[in-house]
Protein backbone atom coordinates (compact mmCIF):
# COMPACT_ATOMS: atom_id res chain seq x y z
CA UNK A 1 0.00 0.00 0.00
CA UNK A 2 3.09 2.67 1.30
CA UNK A 3 4.32 1.34 -1.91
CA UNK A 4 2.08 2.00 -4.04
CA UNK A 5 1.50 5.20 -2.92
CA UNK A 6 5.40 6.30 -3.12
CA UNK A 7 5.22 5.00 -6.79
CA UNK A 8 1.86 7.14 -7.40
CA UNK A 9 3.33 10.09 -6.22
CA UNK A 10 6.82 9.40 -7.88
CA UNK A 11 4.49 8.87 -11.09
CA UNK A 12 2.57 11.99 -10.16
CA UNK A 13 3.74 14.40 -12.88
CA UNK A 14 3.03 17.42 -10.77
CA UNK A 15 5.27 16.26 -8.15
CA UNK A 16 7.58 15.76 -11.55
CA UNK A 17 7.29 18.76 -12.10
CA UNK A 18 8.04 20.87 -9.12
CA UNK A 19 10.74 18.52 -8.31
CA UNK A 20 12.62 19.65 -12.18
CA UNK A 21 11.66 23.31 -10.95
CA UNK A 22 13.05 22.72 -7.40
CA UNK A 23 16.33 21.35 -9.11
CA UNK A 24 16.73 24.12 -11.16
CA UNK A 25 16.38 26.48 -8.63
CA UNK A 26 19.04 24.86 -6.30
CA UNK A 27 21.29 25.33 -9.19
CA UNK A 28 20.69 29.07 -10.15
CA UNK A 29 20.18 29.84 -6.71
CA UNK A 30 16.71 31.34 -6.98
CA UNK A 31 15.74 33.39 -4.47
CA UNK A 32 13.28 31.09 -2.17
CA UNK A 33 10.24 33.72 -2.33
CA UNK A 34 10.28 33.41 -6.48
CA UNK A 35 10.77 29.68 -6.13
CA UNK A 36 7.13 30.00 -4.31
CA UNK A 37 5.15 31.67 -6.16
CA UNK A 38 6.10 29.58 -9.43
CA UNK A 39 5.98 26.25 -7.35
CA UNK A 40 2.09 26.61 -7.71
CA UNK A 41 -0.25 27.52 -10.60
CA UNK A 42 -1.98 30.91 -10.39
CA UNK A 43 -5.47 30.03 -11.04
CA UNK A 44 -6.63 26.60 -11.24
CA UNK A 45 -10.35 26.62 -12.16
CA UNK A 46 -12.50 23.03 -12.41
CA UNK A 47 -15.65 22.39 -13.16
CA UNK A 48 -18.38 20.16 -14.17
CA UNK A 49 -19.83 20.62 -18.44
CA UNK A 50 -23.60 19.03 -18.58
CA UNK A 51 -24.12 17.63 -22.29
CA UNK A 52 -26.81 16.31 -24.17
CA UNK A 53 -26.66 13.02 -25.48
CA UNK A 54 -27.96 12.27 -28.65
CA UNK A 55 -30.24 10.03 -27.03
CA UNK A 56 -31.44 13.11 -25.03
CA UNK A 57 -29.48 12.35 -22.05
CA UNK A 58 -27.22 14.57 -20.34
CA UNK A 59 -23.97 13.55 -19.16
CA UNK A 60 -21.88 15.50 -16.85
CA UNK A 61 -17.96 15.73 -17.73
CA UNK A 62 -15.56 17.41 -15.49
CA UNK A 63 -13.42 20.20 -17.30
CA UNK A 64 -10.17 22.30 -15.63
CA UNK A 65 -8.64 25.40 -17.22
CA UNK A 66 -4.85 26.33 -15.14
CA UNK A 67 -3.43 29.25 -15.22
CA UNK A 68 0.27 28.38 -14.23
CA UNK A 69 1.98 31.97 -14.22
CA UNK A 70 1.53 34.60 -16.59
CA UNK A 71 4.43 37.22 -15.78
CA UNK A 72 5.47 37.26 -18.91
CA UNK A 73 2.39 37.58 -21.17
CA UNK A 74 -1.17 36.22 -21.60
CA UNK A 75 -1.09 32.47 -20.48
CA UNK A 76 -0.85 29.91 -23.77
CA UNK A 77 -1.51 26.21 -23.35
CA UNK A 78 -3.46 23.04 -25.38
CA UNK A 79 -6.74 21.54 -24.01
CA UNK A 80 -6.55 17.96 -24.22
CA UNK A 81 -9.82 15.42 -23.98
CA UNK A 82 -8.67 11.99 -22.51
CA UNK A 83 -10.19 9.08 -19.93
CA UNK A 84 -7.53 9.64 -17.71
CA UNK A 85 -7.26 13.27 -17.32
CA UNK A 86 -6.15 14.60 -13.62
CA UNK A 87 -6.45 18.09 -12.37
CA UNK A 88 -2.31 16.88 -11.75
CA UNK A 89 -1.34 16.33 -14.88
CA UNK A 90 -2.73 19.47 -16.41
CA UNK A 91 -1.30 21.70 -13.41
CA UNK A 92 1.93 20.09 -14.31
CA UNK A 93 1.46 20.51 -18.24
CA UNK A 94 0.65 24.22 -17.42
CA UNK A 95 3.98 24.46 -15.84
CA UNK A 96 5.79 22.95 -18.47
CA UNK A 97 4.05 25.49 -20.53
CA UNK A 98 5.36 28.75 -18.38
CA UNK A 99 8.99 27.02 -19.11
CA UNK A 100 8.07 26.33 -22.56
CA UNK A 101 7.41 30.00 -23.63
CA UNK A 102 10.05 31.54 -22.06
CA UNK A 103 12.33 28.98 -23.73
CA UNK A 104 11.00 30.51 -26.67
CA UNK A 105 11.24 34.20 -25.29
CA UNK A 106 7.93 33.95 -26.58
CA UNK A 107 5.75 36.76 -24.51
CA UNK A 108 3.38 34.33 -23.15
CA UNK A 109 3.15 32.41 -19.59
CA UNK A 110 1.88 29.38 -19.37
CA UNK A 111 -1.61 27.22 -19.22
CA UNK A 112 -3.38 24.22 -19.97
CA UNK A 113 -6.86 22.76 -19.87
CA UNK A 114 -8.56 19.36 -20.23
CA UNK A 115 -11.83 17.45 -20.12
CA UNK A 116 -11.83 13.63 -18.52
CA UNK A 117 -13.37 12.26 -21.52
CA UNK A 118 -12.98 9.69 -24.03
CA UNK A 119 -13.85 11.48 -27.32
CA UNK A 120 -13.97 8.15 -29.49
CA UNK A 121 -16.84 7.01 -27.63
CA UNK A 122 -18.98 10.72 -28.57
CA UNK A 123 -20.49 11.30 -32.16
CA UNK A 124 -19.63 14.38 -33.82
CA UNK A 125 -22.24 16.31 -32.51
CA UNK A 126 -21.77 15.28 -28.66
CA UNK A 127 -18.07 16.39 -29.42
CA UNK A 128 -19.32 19.72 -30.94
CA UNK A 129 -21.46 20.09 -28.17
CA UNK A 130 -19.02 19.09 -25.89
CA UNK A 131 -16.66 21.44 -26.98
CA UNK A 132 -18.71 24.45 -27.25
CA UNK A 133 -19.51 24.25 -23.54
CA UNK A 134 -16.19 24.14 -22.60
CA UNK A 135 -15.51 27.59 -24.16
CA UNK A 136 -18.73 29.09 -22.34
CA UNK A 137 -16.95 27.39 -19.38
CA UNK A 138 -13.72 29.19 -19.80
CA UNK A 139 -15.23 32.38 -21.56
CA UNK A 140 -14.47 34.66 -18.70
CA UNK A 141 -11.32 33.38 -17.70
CA UNK A 142 -9.50 33.45 -21.60
CA UNK A 143 -9.16 35.98 -23.92
CA UNK A 144 -6.07 37.17 -26.76
CA UNK A 145 -4.77 39.28 -23.87
CA UNK A 146 -5.65 37.22 -21.18
CA UNK A 147 -5.30 32.86 -21.68
CA UNK A 148 -4.82 31.65 -25.79
CA UNK A 149 -5.89 27.76 -25.43
CA UNK A 150 -5.08 25.20 -28.61
CA UNK A 151 -5.41 21.67 -29.24
CA UNK A 152 -3.45 19.13 -27.42
CA UNK A 153 -4.60 15.25 -27.07
CA UNK A 154 -7.35 14.07 -28.99
CA UNK A 155 -8.40 17.65 -29.92
CA UNK A 156 -7.76 19.88 -33.38
CA UNK A 157 -8.57 22.56 -35.07
CA UNK A 158 -11.80 21.30 -35.73
CA UNK A 159 -12.65 21.44 -32.15
CA UNK A 160 -11.23 24.88 -31.94
CA UNK A 161 -13.30 26.31 -34.65
CA UNK A 162 -16.58 25.02 -32.40
CA UNK A 163 -14.49 26.72 -29.68
CA UNK A 164 -13.34 30.28 -31.11
CA UNK A 165 -17.38 30.59 -32.61
CA UNK A 166 -18.68 30.06 -29.44
CA UNK A 167 -16.71 32.30 -27.41
CA UNK A 168 -17.15 35.00 -30.44
CA UNK A 169 -21.04 35.11 -29.86
CA UNK A 170 -20.88 35.12 -26.48
CA UNK A 171 -18.28 38.48 -26.93
CA UNK A 172 -20.80 39.70 -29.55
CA UNK A 173 -17.52 40.02 -32.19
CA UNK A 174 -14.86 37.89 -33.60
CA UNK A 175 -12.29 37.03 -31.46
CA UNK A 176 -9.93 34.83 -34.11
CA UNK A 177 -6.89 36.03 -31.75
CA UNK A 178 -8.43 33.84 -28.21
CA UNK A 179 -7.72 30.28 -29.69
CA UNK A 180 -5.04 28.99 -31.60
CA UNK A 181 -4.57 25.68 -34.23
CA UNK A 182 -7.52 26.79 -35.70
CA UNK A 183 -8.34 26.10 -39.32
CA UNK A 184 -6.88 28.27 -42.00
CA UNK A 185 -10.67 29.88 -43.14
CA UNK A 186 -10.83 31.51 -39.44
CA UNK A 187 -7.56 32.63 -39.00
CA UNK A 188 -5.23 29.26 -38.70
CA UNK A 189 -1.51 30.13 -39.74
CA UNK A 190 0.10 27.88 -42.29
CA UNK A 191 2.69 25.60 -41.32
CA UNK A 192 1.06 24.74 -37.69
CA UNK A 193 -0.19 21.01 -38.66
CA UNK A 194 3.11 20.19 -38.82
CA UNK A 195 4.88 23.02 -36.41
CA UNK A 196 5.79 20.75 -33.35
CA UNK A 197 7.03 18.14 -35.46
CA UNK A 198 8.84 20.48 -37.47
CA UNK A 199 10.45 22.49 -34.59
CA UNK A 200 11.88 19.34 -33.01
CA UNK A 201 13.51 18.76 -36.29
CA UNK A 202 15.50 21.82 -35.73
CA UNK A 203 16.05 21.39 -32.62
CA UNK A 204 17.29 18.16 -33.27
CA UNK A 205 19.85 18.91 -36.21
CA UNK A 206 21.67 21.13 -33.57
CA UNK A 207 22.00 19.00 -30.71
CA UNK A 208 23.49 16.28 -34.27
CA UNK A 209 25.84 18.61 -35.02
CA UNK A 210 27.03 19.17 -31.36
CA UNK A 211 27.79 15.47 -31.14
CA UNK A 212 28.49 14.50 -34.22
CA UNK A 213 25.30 12.55 -35.14
CA UNK A 214 25.18 12.29 -39.44
CA UNK A 215 21.16 12.28 -39.26
CA UNK A 216 21.13 11.31 -43.14
CA UNK A 217 22.43 7.94 -41.83
CA UNK A 218 20.24 8.24 -38.84
CA UNK A 219 17.56 5.00 -37.94
CA UNK A 220 14.90 6.05 -35.87
CA UNK A 221 12.45 5.07 -34.00
CA UNK A 222 8.91 6.90 -33.26
CA UNK A 223 6.59 6.37 -29.83
CA UNK A 224 2.70 7.57 -30.83
CA UNK A 225 1.84 8.22 -34.39
CA UNK A 226 -0.52 10.82 -33.81
CA UNK A 227 -0.38 14.59 -34.47
CA UNK A 228 3.18 14.41 -33.57
CA UNK A 229 4.65 11.45 -33.86
CA UNK A 230 3.01 11.18 -37.48
CA UNK A 231 4.33 14.16 -38.81
CA UNK A 232 7.60 13.32 -37.17
CA UNK A 233 7.48 10.41 -39.27
CA UNK A 234 6.86 12.53 -42.35
CA UNK A 235 9.70 15.06 -41.87
CA UNK A 236 12.39 13.60 -40.41
CA UNK A 237 12.95 11.90 -43.73
CA UNK A 238 11.92 14.92 -45.64
CA UNK A 239 14.54 16.99 -43.89
CA UNK A 240 17.12 14.71 -43.31
CA UNK A 241 16.55 11.60 -45.15
CA UNK A 242 16.84 9.53 -41.80
CA UNK A 243 15.81 5.90 -41.83
CA UNK A 244 12.16 5.64 -39.21
CA UNK A 245 12.67 1.89 -38.39
CA UNK A 246 9.94 1.41 -35.58
CA UNK A 247 6.57 3.30 -35.10
CA UNK A 248 4.22 2.67 -32.34
CA UNK A 249 0.56 4.00 -31.36
CA UNK A 250 -2.19 2.76 -28.70
CA UNK A 251 -3.02 -0.43 -30.93
CA UNK A 252 1.00 -1.63 -30.87
CA UNK A 253 4.29 -1.20 -32.44
CA UNK A 254 5.77 -2.33 -35.99
CA UNK A 255 9.21 -2.55 -36.51
CA UNK A 256 10.97 -3.15 -40.43
CA UNK A 257 14.51 -2.74 -40.40
CA UNK A 258 14.31 -1.42 -43.77
CA UNK A 259 12.58 1.46 -42.94
CA UNK A 260 8.65 1.98 -42.70
CA UNK A 261 7.11 4.25 -45.42
CA UNK A 262 5.33 6.87 -44.24
CA UNK A 263 2.97 7.22 -47.31
CA UNK A 264 2.22 3.82 -46.72
CA UNK A 265 1.48 3.85 -43.39
CA UNK A 266 -0.71 6.97 -43.68
CA UNK A 267 -2.69 4.98 -46.87
CA UNK A 268 -3.20 1.99 -44.26
CA UNK A 269 -4.41 3.76 -41.10
CA UNK A 270 -6.84 6.13 -43.31
CA UNK A 271 -8.73 2.18 -43.98
CA UNK A 272 -8.25 0.82 -40.16
CA UNK A 273 -9.65 3.17 -38.05
CA UNK A 274 -6.77 5.43 -38.20
CA UNK A 275 -4.47 2.70 -35.63
CA UNK A 276 -0.98 0.84 -36.97
CA UNK A 277 -2.19 -2.78 -35.84
CA UNK A 278 -2.41 -5.07 -38.52
CA UNK A 279 0.34 -2.93 -41.10
CA UNK A 280 2.06 -5.50 -43.58
CA UNK A 281 4.83 -4.25 -44.46
CA UNK A 282 6.66 -4.12 -40.63
CA UNK A 283 6.93 -6.99 -37.70
CA UNK A 284 4.81 -6.08 -34.77
CA UNK A 285 6.46 -5.24 -31.61
CA UNK A 286 5.49 -4.27 -28.20
CA UNK A 287 6.05 -0.44 -26.95
CA UNK A 288 8.86 -1.53 -24.44
CA UNK A 289 10.95 -3.29 -27.81
CA UNK A 290 9.91 -0.05 -29.06
CA UNK A 291 12.12 2.05 -26.82
CA UNK A 292 14.68 -0.46 -26.24
CA UNK A 293 15.55 -0.57 -29.40
CA UNK A 294 19.03 -0.23 -31.08
CA UNK A 295 18.39 3.13 -33.38
CA UNK A 296 20.19 6.75 -33.20
CA UNK A 297 17.42 8.64 -32.36
CA UNK A 298 14.59 7.49 -29.72
CA UNK A 299 11.39 10.05 -30.32
CA UNK A 300 8.91 9.64 -27.62
CA UNK A 301 5.69 10.99 -29.09
CA UNK A 302 2.57 9.90 -26.98
CA UNK A 303 2.26 10.33 -23.51
CA UNK A 304 4.15 10.60 -20.05
CA UNK A 305 6.05 8.47 -17.83
CA UNK A 306 7.33 6.40 -20.75
CA UNK A 307 11.39 6.21 -19.80
CA UNK A 308 11.90 5.57 -15.99
CA UNK A 309 13.72 4.37 -13.45
CA UNK A 310 13.14 1.03 -14.69
CA UNK A 311 13.62 0.82 -18.47
CA UNK A 312 16.28 3.70 -19.07
CA UNK A 313 19.12 1.52 -18.26
CA UNK A 314 18.36 -0.04 -21.49
CA UNK A 315 17.56 2.79 -24.15
CA UNK A 316 20.02 2.43 -26.99
CA UNK A 317 19.48 5.53 -29.07
CA UNK A 318 22.27 8.56 -29.27
CA UNK A 319 19.55 10.65 -28.79
CA UNK A 320 16.01 11.16 -27.07
CA UNK A 321 14.05 13.96 -28.62
CA UNK A 322 11.23 14.40 -26.31
CA UNK A 323 8.29 15.12 -28.81
CA UNK A 324 5.91 14.10 -25.87
CA UNK A 325 5.59 15.93 -23.02
CA UNK A 326 6.83 14.88 -19.48
CA UNK A 327 8.01 11.34 -21.02
CA UNK A 328 10.86 10.65 -19.06
CA UNK A 329 10.98 10.35 -15.13
CA UNK A 330 13.84 12.35 -13.42
CA UNK A 331 15.03 8.92 -12.33
CA UNK A 332 15.24 8.48 -16.23
CA UNK A 333 17.14 12.12 -17.07
CA UNK A 334 20.18 11.12 -14.13
CA UNK A 335 20.63 7.49 -16.12
CA UNK A 336 20.39 9.07 -19.47
CA UNK A 337 23.21 11.62 -18.69
CA UNK A 338 25.01 9.29 -16.88
CA UNK A 339 24.91 7.24 -20.31
CA UNK A 340 25.88 10.25 -22.08
CA UNK A 341 22.64 9.99 -23.90
CA UNK A 342 21.18 13.92 -25.72
CA UNK A 343 17.91 14.24 -24.11
CA UNK A 344 16.70 17.16 -25.70
CA UNK A 345 14.38 18.48 -23.44
CA UNK A 346 9.96 18.53 -23.89
CA UNK A 347 10.00 22.39 -23.05
CA UNK A 348 12.59 22.98 -25.91
CA UNK A 349 11.93 19.63 -28.31
CA UNK A 350 8.05 20.36 -28.59
CA UNK A 351 8.06 23.85 -28.62
CA UNK A 352 7.47 24.00 -32.44
CA UNK A 353 3.58 24.07 -31.64
CA UNK A 354 3.79 27.02 -29.43
CA UNK A 355 6.01 28.85 -31.41
CA UNK A 356 3.60 28.54 -34.72
CA UNK A 357 0.55 29.45 -32.37
CA UNK A 358 2.55 32.42 -31.12
CA UNK A 359 2.91 33.09 -34.68
CA UNK A 360 -0.49 32.63 -35.54
CA UNK A 361 -1.71 34.86 -32.91
CA UNK A 362 0.28 37.69 -34.31
CA UNK A 363 -0.71 37.36 -37.50
CA UNK A 364 -4.34 37.89 -35.97
CA UNK A 365 -3.83 40.62 -34.21
CA UNK A 366 -2.05 42.14 -36.80
CA UNK A 367 -4.57 40.98 -39.37
CA UNK A 368 -1.90 40.23 -42.31
CA UNK A 369 -0.48 36.59 -43.05
CA UNK A 370 2.45 34.81 -43.87
CA UNK A 371 3.58 32.17 -46.55
CA UNK A 372 4.48 29.04 -45.37
CA UNK A 373 7.67 29.60 -46.51
CA UNK A 374 8.17 32.09 -43.80
CA UNK A 375 6.24 30.39 -41.56
CA UNK A 376 9.08 27.35 -41.69
CA UNK A 377 11.53 30.38 -42.08
CA UNK A 378 11.08 32.23 -38.40
CA UNK A 379 10.50 29.11 -36.87
CA UNK A 380 13.91 27.37 -37.76
CA UNK A 381 14.85 31.05 -36.62
CA UNK A 382 13.48 30.62 -33.18
CA UNK A 383 14.11 27.15 -32.43
CA UNK A 384 18.03 26.84 -33.43
CA UNK A 385 18.42 29.82 -31.09
CA UNK A 386 16.69 28.58 -28.45
CA UNK A 387 18.26 25.11 -28.66
CA UNK A 388 22.31 26.75 -28.71
CA UNK A 389 20.78 29.10 -25.58
CA UNK A 390 20.15 25.61 -23.91
CA UNK A 391 22.57 23.73 -24.81
CA UNK A 392 25.46 26.34 -24.43
CA UNK A 393 23.79 26.66 -20.15
CA UNK A 394 23.87 22.71 -19.99
CA UNK A 395 27.58 22.99 -20.83
CA UNK A 396 28.25 26.40 -18.68
CA UNK A 397 26.43 24.47 -15.44
CA UNK A 398 27.34 21.02 -16.70
CA UNK A 399 24.03 19.76 -16.31
CA UNK A 400 21.52 17.49 -18.36
CA UNK A 401 19.68 20.03 -21.35
CA UNK A 402 16.26 19.74 -19.42
CA UNK A 403 18.08 21.88 -16.39
CA UNK A 404 20.09 23.86 -19.04
CA UNK A 405 16.69 24.66 -20.11
CA UNK A 406 14.94 25.26 -16.72
CA UNK A 407 17.72 27.60 -16.01
CA UNK A 408 17.33 29.66 -18.86
CA UNK A 409 13.01 29.61 -18.74
CA UNK A 410 13.02 30.10 -14.79
CA UNK A 411 15.55 32.85 -15.36
CA UNK A 412 13.57 34.93 -17.74
CA UNK A 413 10.20 34.48 -15.58
CA UNK A 414 11.94 35.73 -12.19
CA UNK A 415 13.64 38.31 -14.24
CA UNK A 416 9.66 39.54 -15.43
CA UNK A 417 8.65 38.71 -11.64
CA UNK A 418 11.21 41.18 -10.11
CA UNK A 419 10.82 43.54 -12.74
CA UNK A 420 7.29 43.54 -12.06
CA UNK A 421 7.69 44.39 -8.35
CA UNK A 422 6.20 40.67 -7.14
CA UNK A 423 9.11 40.09 -4.54
P1 LIG B 1 -2.44 12.55 -30.46
O1 LIG B 1 -3.61 12.17 -29.67
O2 LIG B 1 -2.63 13.06 -31.85
O3 LIG B 1 -1.45 11.31 -30.58
C1 LIG B 1 -1.05 10.51 -29.51
C2 LIG B 1 -0.50 9.21 -30.11
O4 LIG B 1 0.02 8.40 -29.06
C3 LIG B 1 -1.56 8.36 -30.81
O5 LIG B 1 -1.00 7.78 -31.97
C4 LIG B 1 -1.86 7.27 -29.78
O6 LIG B 1 -2.36 6.07 -30.37
C5 LIG B 1 -0.50 7.09 -29.19
N1 LIG B 1 -0.51 6.43 -27.89
C6 LIG B 1 -1.36 6.59 -26.86
N2 LIG B 1 -1.03 5.79 -25.84
C7 LIG B 1 0.06 5.10 -26.23
C8 LIG B 1 0.87 4.11 -25.64
N3 LIG B 1 0.62 3.66 -24.42
N4 LIG B 1 1.92 3.64 -26.35
C9 LIG B 1 2.19 4.09 -27.60
N5 LIG B 1 1.45 5.01 -28.22
C10 LIG B 1 0.41 5.51 -27.54
O7 LIG B 1 -1.60 13.59 -29.57
P2 LIG B 1 -0.46 14.57 -30.03
O8 LIG B 1 -1.05 15.91 -30.24
O9 LIG B 1 0.35 13.94 -31.10
O10 LIG B 1 0.40 14.66 -28.67
C11 LIG B 1 1.37 13.68 -28.32
C12 LIG B 1 2.28 14.26 -27.25
O11 LIG B 1 2.89 15.45 -27.72
C13 LIG B 1 1.58 14.65 -25.95
O12 LIG B 1 2.45 14.43 -24.87
C14 LIG B 1 1.33 16.15 -26.13
O13 LIG B 1 1.17 16.82 -24.90
C15 LIG B 1 2.60 16.53 -26.83
N6 LIG B 1 2.54 17.78 -27.60
C16 LIG B 1 1.62 17.98 -28.59
C17 LIG B 1 1.65 19.17 -29.32
C18 LIG B 1 0.74 19.41 -30.49
O14 LIG B 1 0.96 20.40 -31.20
N7 LIG B 1 -0.22 18.55 -30.79
C19 LIG B 1 2.58 20.16 -28.99
C20 LIG B 1 3.48 19.93 -27.96
C21 LIG B 1 3.46 18.72 -27.28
Amino acid sequence: MEDDRLMLDKKNPFRIAQKQLDKAAKLMGLDPQILAILREPMRIYEFNIPVKMDDGSVKVFKGFRVHHNDARGPTKGGIRFHPDETLDTVKALSMWMTWKTAVLNLPYGGAKGGVIVDPQKLSKAELERLSREYARAVARFIGPEKDIPAPDVNTNPQIMAWMVDEYSKIMGYNSFGVITGKPLEIGGSLGRTEATARGGMFVLREGARRIGLDLSKAKVAIQGHGNVGGFAHKVIKEIFGSKVVAISDVSGGLYNPNGIDYNEVMEYKSKNKGLLAGFPEAKPISNEELLEMDVDVLIPAALENQITGDNADKIKAKIVLELANGPCTPEADEILFKKKILQIPDILANAGGVTVSYFEWVQNINGYYWTEEEVYQRLDQWMTRSAKDVFDTAEKYKVEPRMGAYIVAVKRVADAIKVRGWV
